[in-house]
């Protein structure tokens, strides 16, 4: 009898337990995915969508180089799977495991129905340095700050290491006759009129192989400085593996032991560099303990935060980049260009926007959700409270970025911002849609309604 495996937000050969444990029962096998159009789970935004159709494309590829099949799918898992698993009389049915609330409840169930059925059905951690489930308080309960947080997972991992990485098979016994799936051309991913993906294809290589190049770029070089650079946007520092991660085209662990390998020596960049995967194991600590985040404050009494309603036209010029704000236009426009934003600048664009514009972080969550390669259902909605101050280990809300000190520290000589806005200086740039001064003010006069909270 066939095993499937049913690939999700792990679009890897390499360290996929749930692949791996296939290969050892010994059976056929039948690789799946499954575009999942279910109203309980928040469709993709376009930038997703556009690196999901490359990474399927890779994957594909890749397992064929095995000799195995990749099957299309698309409509509701829930339907889909157990059916499957019957029609070619499957034996077991494995995946790795994803966190958020309505995707549990979809994969519990069709856990459940399977087994019933008397099938094999086994789900497996993959995609994080430690289940959020495994790093709790002395009273058993979730952490609510990063650095008690980070503390506890690395003495965890001192006693008991995140998993060593699997190896990718080198080959696949796949099923014969396997069953007829969709072309991924017919899920229209990619866009069309107009084709914004210019320049996302000019930075981004999607698939295992594009990653482990990141990867392998990043700690024989940039990772070097990465403690102190990390900062400044204008210099390239980072790893960018955040999509590849979002995917799952290369795992924490992975990641972590790769970059623990003995024969190097990150000393303070490295351990930096491993404590940002830590906030992602955070990000996703905070979604399974509270699963609401993409959707309500974390801290309630932010629920009485006087929002006004919002203004469009403010909106629509930080979408575009044309608030006047250099650095904030700068960020703007490199995520619509490329699908990525510099952190710094994630930080200082959301600021600006729910501080000194006083728009809901529901929205701007909302663009970087449709508008970054990363758009993470963990770290985005994370992030956005964060700098909202509703959210998990928030920062105190008065601490409101200035973009023109932001744009002093980091950018001192406007490199990122001459990168992003030619115009910038010339006539042609628009004054400041607000004053930072006084927004800042009645952003502080409208928190008072929380504190009295
Ligand atoms: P590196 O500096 O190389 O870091 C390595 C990895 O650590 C990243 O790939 C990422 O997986 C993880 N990481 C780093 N910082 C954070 C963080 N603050 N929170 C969670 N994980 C982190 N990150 C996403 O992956 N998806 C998102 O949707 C996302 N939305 C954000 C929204 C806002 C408003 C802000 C302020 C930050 C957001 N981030 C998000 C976090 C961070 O900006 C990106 O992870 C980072 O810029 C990715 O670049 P990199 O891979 O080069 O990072």
């Amino acid at each position: 009898a066939p095993t499937i495996v049913w690939f999700r937000d792990d679009l890897r050969l390499a360290d996929n337990p749930a692949l791996h444990t296939a290969v050892e029962l010994g059976a056929p096998i039948l690789c799946l995915f499954v575009l999942d159009d279910s109203d309980e789970l928040r469709p993709l935004g376009g930038a997703s969508r556009w690196w999901l159709h490359h990474s399927l494309e890779a994957l594909g590829d890749d397992i064929r180089g095995l000799g195995g099949t990749l099957l299309l799918r698309s409509g509701s898992a829930a339907t889909i799977v157990p059916e499957l698993a019957h029609s070619i009389g499957a034996g077991a049915v494995l995946w790795n495991r994803r966190y958020g609330a309505a995707e549990r409840e979809i994969d519990a169930g069709i856990k459940s129905e399977l087994k019933d059925a008397g099938l094999d059905a086994r789900s497996f951690a993959a995609n994080l340095l430690a289940e959020p489930w495994e790093i709790v308080t002395g009273q058993g309960q979730p952490y609510s700050v990063f650095t008690p947080f980070w503390k506890a997972s690395l003495q965890r991992h001192a006693a008991n290491p995140p998993r060593h990485p699997l190896p990718a098979p080198t080959t696949l016994t796949a099923m014969s006759d396997p069953p007829a799936g969709d072309e991924l051309g017919s899920w229209e991913l990619l866009p069309t009129k107009p084709d914004w993906a210019a320049g996302l294809r000019e930075q981004w290589t999607p698939g295992e192989a594009g990653a482990d190049e990141r990867l392998a770029e990043f700690l024989d070089g940039g990772v070097t400085g990465y403690a102190e650079d990390r900062d400044f946007p204008a210099q390239p520092s980072t790893s960018g593996l955040s999509p590849h991660l979002r995917f799952g085209e290369i795992s924490s662990p992975q990641i972590w032991h790769t970059a623990r390998d003995g024969r190097r020596h990150l000393g303070d960049d490295g351990a930096t560099f491993l404590k940002e995967l830590g906030w992602r194991d955070f990000a996703y600590h905070c979604l399974f303990a509270f699963p609401d985040l993409a959707t309500r404050n974390w801290r309630q009494a932010f629920d009485r935060f006087p929002w006004p309603d919002v203004d469009q036209d403010a909106f629509d010029a930080w979408t575009a980049g044309k608030t006047g704000i250099p650095l904030v236009d700068a960020g703007m426009r490199e995520l619509w260009a490329t699908g990525t934003m510099h952190n710094r600048i994630r930080m200082v664009t959301a600021s600006f926007l729910t501080k000194n514009l006083l728009i809901h972080w529901k929205l701007g969550e909302d663009w970087f959700w449709d508008t970054l390669v990363d758009a993470d259902p963990a770290s985005n909605p994370f992030n956005w409270q964060w700098v909202a101050g509703s959210g998990f280990d928030a920062s105190p809300y008065f601490r409101i970025f200035n973009p023109e000190r932001q744009r002093e520290r980091f950018d001192a000589d406007d490199a990122y911002i001459k990168q992003w806005v030619p115009e910038f200086g010339t006539p042609d740039y628009p004054e400041p849609i607000v004053d930072l001064g006084e927004t800042r003010q009645a952003a502080l006069a409208a928190y008072e309604q929380v504190k009295g909270a």
